[in-house]
């Protein structure tokens, strides 16, 4: 008889934005004639840069003769993109990564979902809340938790973001083996400096503990004291795995095209307590569950860094920035408070009630679409995300009417 994993029984009935589409189509099938504006899901609205379609098209002719036609690439990537990425991403910035240490994929979802794989199912992991679901769900499936009690999955120890600790956690009292950190942060838009990202790569250091450092929005980061990438701290490269994206700096979401960074010296250890290097691990897994990104989109992406690349992809970032400036001084304005915004698309606000009831009240009242905090964690009760992925005058509109709906 074939069994299933009963640890998918053990994940929350509905995910979080298939809820939200519900609700949303529930609402325009009574209201057909209401223009309905998303500032919810974090899905990005502009089109790619021309420097990434041009590369796009040029790769597809290429593909157009026996010549130049590729079948199979190198499952870890083509190396005219992964050379891009160690100069411009990690190189330019004092970080010494290099070429052999990115991994291409085909996105940060699937890459942060899949990396914990490569450890023990007894392995305890320590998790944010708020949070992006993907860490929490993957692991749920693997088995590291038990049931759902209370808003809470037994067996994680649960990172706290709130206003009290400026929604970044501070170290567990329980010590973990494996941590999530995300920042800029989905869904608070929180940044962390670098003195308080060195706090945790000496916990980890410590403990023995890995780090995944999710940076998929740090082309958001304005401001230039603050790390892009987690291998600006000293130490880091021991103990910690970097995803990240051309989703949101480059609006790859739909074209998918992504990057994990698995330091040569990155290491777990055996059940001997021996020291294993996580690269030849990553590297096998990649290799046989994975083949690859197609040849067009990695020149596509290696476009962003061009200087035509890297002038436009500024400039949609630039975009999306105004827009989250826009949400922040109006919901100023109203009185609320709220995190992010600054280095961040997402601007997290402290609704005052129910995060449900308020996303209901902006769906009816001002035919807006937000993200309920409560679906990120049980610290995001009594918020609201909104994200500044949208036109311009969709935002000055969309908050035009949250105005007049709260008035
Ligand atoms: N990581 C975070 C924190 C995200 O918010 C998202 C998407 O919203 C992703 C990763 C997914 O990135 P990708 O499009 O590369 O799969």
């Amino acid at each position: 008889m074939i069994k299933i994993n009963e640890n998918y029984l053990k994940l929350e009935a509905s995910y979080l934005f298939s809820n939200i589409a519900k609700k949303v189509a529930a609402f325009q099938e009574t209201n057909p004639e209401k223009d309905i504006i998303r500032l919810g899901i974090g899905d990005v609205t502009r089109a790619l840069p021309d420097a990434c379609t041009h590369a796009f098209h040029t790769a597809i002719d290429e593909m157009s003769s026996d010549a130049g036609f590729r079948g199979y690439g190198p499952e870890q990537g083509y190396d005219f993109l992964r050379q891009a990425i160690a100069k411009n991403d990690f190189q330019a910035r004092g970080a010494d990564i290099s070429a052999d240490e990115i991994f291409v994929s085909d996105g940060a979802k699937c890459d942060s979902g899949n990396i914990q794989e490569l450890f023990t199912t007894d392995a305890k992991i320590a998790i944010p809340d708020p949070v992006y679901p993907v860490y929490l769900d993957t692991n749920v499936m693997a088995g590291r938790t038990g049931n759902f009690e209370d808003g809470r999955y037994e067996g994680i120890i649960y990172l706290d973001a709130t206003k009290e600790n400026n929604y970044i956690p501070t170290l567990p009292d329980e010590t973990p083996d494996l941590i999530y950190l995300c920042f800029p942060n989905n869904p608070t838009g929180a940044t962390i400096s670098k003195e308080g990202l060195k706090t945790w790569v000496d916990y980890a250091r410590e403990h023995k503990a890995l780090i995944l450092f999710d940076a998929a929005y740090e082309a958001f980061i304005r401001d230039e004291s603050l790390p892009k990438s987690i291998y600006e701290v000293e130490g880091a490269k021991e103990v910690a795995i970097e995803f990240r994206s051309f989703s949101k700096n480059a609006g790859f979401t739909g074209t998918r095209c992504a990057y994990t960074v698995v330091p040569r010296e990155c290491a777990a250890f055996d059940a001997q307590g021996g020291k294993q290097l996580l690269h030849p691990l990553w590297n096998r897994r990649h290799c046989t569950k994975f083949n690859g990104v197609s040849y067009p989109v990695q020149r596509a992406a290696e476009a962003v860094y061009s200087e035509a690349g890297k002038a436009q992809t500024k400039n949609l970032v630039a975009g999306y920035l105004k827009n989250a400036d826009h949400i922040a001084s109006e919901m100023k304005n109203l009185g609320f408070s709220f995190e992010g915004g600054d280095n961040s698309p997402y601007i997290w606000i402290e609704a005052n009630r129910d995060s449900w009831e308020f996303f209901d009240t902006l769906l009816t009242d001002a035919g807006v679409v937000c993200t309920p905090g409560a679906g990120f964690g049980k610290c995001g009760e009594g918020y609201i995300r909104l994200s500044a992925f949208n036109s311009y005058e969709n935002v000055v509109e969309a908050m035009k009417r949250i105005k007049k709906a709260l008035a």
